[in-house]
Formats: structure tokens, sequence, C-alpha cells
């Protein structure tokens, strides 16, 4: 082990300025929102709560809401995601094991998969965190289309016009 220096004043703030290029950070205090048009629409009995949408480093952070019959299209995954079940359970056609409230879920890249709500369960709310791109496939895997962080932001952007929060709204979620 390398010897550490001895901090002289554990609780003193940082005194200099952050980086003149860094980004303005994000504090949302409702993540679970009271109002109901912060949620976006996906799919029927699908909905997805932007946190922050990085268009810099190409992922999102969201909380996906589904409700009773609603199926998250079958996708893939280039890339690794990482989710938190918040509200509810779920799980995946393509596996045996269910994300119950309170789980945390790894899936690593080359996942493919359908998200579905099993009977008895009004809501699920899962926080995730998903990178670059997810393929909507069909079951053989043929690309049937995309989502990423800017047809996120898209979509968000005509949502909030249409409910009257105004298309910037999406803004504060953008780094
Ligand atoms: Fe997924």
């Amino acid at each position: 082990m390398t010897d550490k220096i001895q901090d002289p004043d554990p609780r003193m703030p940082y005194q200099l300025p952050f980086p003149k290029d860094a980004q303005e950070e994000i504090v949302i205090p409702a993540a679970i929102p009271e109002d109901e048009r912060i949620w976006v629409p996906q799919a029927e009995n699908v909905w997805f709560r932007p946190l922050c949408l990085n268009r810099s480093q190409g992922y999102w952070m969201n909380l996906l809401r589904v409700r009773r019959a609603g199926v998250l299209s079958r996708h893939r995954h280039p890339q690794g995601v990482h989710g938190w079940v918040l509200k509810g359970r779920w799980h995946y056609l393509e596996h045996d094991w269910e994300a119950t409230e309170g789980s945390y879920v790894y899936e690593p890249p080359g996942e493919t998969h359908t998200l579905v709500v099993p009977d008895g369960v009004d809501e699920m709310i899962t926080y995730f965190q998903v990178n670059g791109v997810m393929c909507y496939v069909d079951p053989y895997g043929k690309v049937l289309g995309y989502e990423d962080v800017f047809t996120k932001i898209d979509l968000c952007r005509a949502h909030y016009g249409s409910v009257g929060l105004g298309e910037d709204y999406v803004e504060r979620f953008i780094r």
C-alpha cells in the first residue's frame, strides 16, 4: 500500500473553481414525478421519464414505467445496461429470472430481450441507464428500428410541446 498524505481539513470544501468547460449538474427532486405530463409515452402502456439525456457521451438515464399489458419490444443492446427496480416486478421472455422491487440488473452487451410485466402487477418502474443504441429486432435478429439519445430527445420535445410544458422542457435533461 502506498502512503497517503494526511488531509489537514477533511470538512473544508474544495476551494478552486470547477473546470470552465465542465457541464452543469442535474438535480431532480421528484424523480418519480407528480405531474403525469412528464412521463413520455413510447408505446401502449409504456412510458419513460428522462433524467439525463447525455448527448455528449451517447447514453441516457431514465425511469421506465410499464403497466399491465405493456411490452417493451424485443431489442438488442450492443452496449451494457444497468437497471434498478423501484416499483413492481418484471421479467424478460428470454430469461427465467424475475427482477423484483429493489433489484439491480446488469445487462451485458449482446443481450436481446423482451420486457413484460406479469399478471397481478399493475405497474413497474425501473431506473435504467442505456448506452449507445437499442436495436429493435424481429425474433431472428433482423433490425426493425432503433432508439438512441437523439431519438429520445426528439420524443421528449414532441411530447412536452403537445402537453403544454413546452418543447424546451427537455433541455434541462440534456448534457
Ligand atoms: Fe433492454
